[in-house]
């Protein structure tokens, strides 16, 4: 499929201080956009100064919830070049998602160039302030006119970019989290291995309910038992006690982060044994009360890693350190280390975008 590239006239001004940029309140000159009907197949890929979209408000997405999304982010190297990290993951991750909610399927490959295109194309964008990357987000969407609940017919595809600053205002620190013990995020059999919207409303209330109480996040736990610890609002959670790392298994209700498999990697080639598996938040309570549980973080590309100060379950608070623990901090020089190309990568993960397009 061809890629067309119309370059805009009137570029917007970069943000004066990218590391008070927020996250994802800022976005760059241009987007790629292609749409899907079933007769043409995905057609009339392009990058287009970014606009507003014309979208009958009968589209199925604004109705019933038909989208999914990735995101992932380019880093501006010591050297000044640009690269994103593993990009190729995110592809094939959208796929999965897209199939769970039965969008149409796309070319993770085209999908690709036309990332590495747009990137190039808006890579002075790409700010290089410490702790500051481009986001990246490919959005699916159904464009179906259509309020009967059919089999989706057509769709969009968009990639958008924004500059951002430190996920988490004040850098690398504790966050403390409330274990939601009423609300569930996800059930066995639904949609949350899938990265969609869906699963970010069925979110909003607990949310809500923590920032209210004074906690950053929310950890969510199994739909069935309300026993396992599945996940911290959109990161995976790791704990590690005495010495050995333990982090939820992909039951399928918990997101299979590339954050978490590459911390997995990075843990098990330092030599830590690392269990993916069930673990209750019972067993949490007791590491925690005989002095067992060392650190706990989470993980995820917005904010890389976030270590867990403090938890609340049940309206009873749980300390467990006011300083980032040494792995989590050993897991985020590392994987800041690569990404930002301060420090070899030996796992081919990063992606060099093109220095021209
Ligand atoms: C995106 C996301 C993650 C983290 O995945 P990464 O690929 O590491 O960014 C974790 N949990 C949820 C719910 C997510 O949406």
């Amino acid at each position: 499929m061809e890629l067309t590239i119309t370059r805009t006239q009137n570029p917007a001004a970069k943000p004066a201080d990218p590391s008070k940029a927020g996250f994802g309140t800022i976005f760059t000159d241009h987007i790629f956009e292609m749409d899907y009907t079933p007769d043409k197949g995905w057609h009339d890929a392009r990058i287009v100064p970014i606009h507003d979209l014309q979208i009958h408000p009968g589209a199925a997405v604004f109705h019933y919830g038909a989208e999914v999304f990735e995101g992932l982010k380019a880093y501006r190297t010591p050297q000044g070049r640009v690269q994103m990290f593993r990009p190729w993951d995110n592809m094939q991750r959208m796929r999965d998602s897209a199939e769970r909610i039965q969008l149409p399927d796309f070319d993770p490959d085209f999908m690709l160039e036309a990332l590495k295109k747009l990137v190039a194309l808006d890579q002075d964008w790409v700010p290089s302030v410490p702790g500051t990357s481009l986001y990246i987000r490919p959005v699916e969407i159904c464009t179906d006119v259509d309020l009967g609940l059919h089999c989706i017919g057509s769709a969009k595809m968009l990639i958008l970019l924004s500059p951002v600053g430190s996920y988490l205002a004040g850098g690398l620190r504790p966050v403390s989290i409330l274990i939601e013990d009423h609300d569930v995020r996800a059930v066995r059999g639904g949609t949350g291995y899938a990265k969609c919207g869906g699963n970010y409303a069925a979110a909003n209330r607990a949310a809500a309910k923590a920032e209210a109480k004074g906690y950053d996040q929310v950890l969510w736990l199994d739909g069935v038992n309300q026993k396992y610890i599945e996940e911290v609002g959109g990161m995976n959670v790791m704990f590690k006690i005495d010495g050995k790392i333990v982090t939820p298994a992909l039951t399928g209700s918990v997101l299979p982060g590339i954050t978490r498999r590459s911390c997995i990697q990075l843990l098990k080639d330092k030599g830590y044994e690392v269990e993916e598996r069930l673990f209750s938040v019972e067993e949490l309570v007791a590491a925690l009360a005989s002095g067992h549980l060392e650190e706990a973080w989470g993980c995820g590309t917005a904010a890389v890693i976030s270590p867990i100060g403090k938890f609340c379950y049940q309206d009873k608070e749980y300390a467990i350190g006011d300083t980032n623990g040494e792995t989590a901090q050993w897991l985020y020089d590392t994987l800041t280390g690569i990404q930002w190309g301060r420090i070899e990568d030996p796992y081919g993960w990063v992606c060099p975008v093109p220095e021209t397009v």
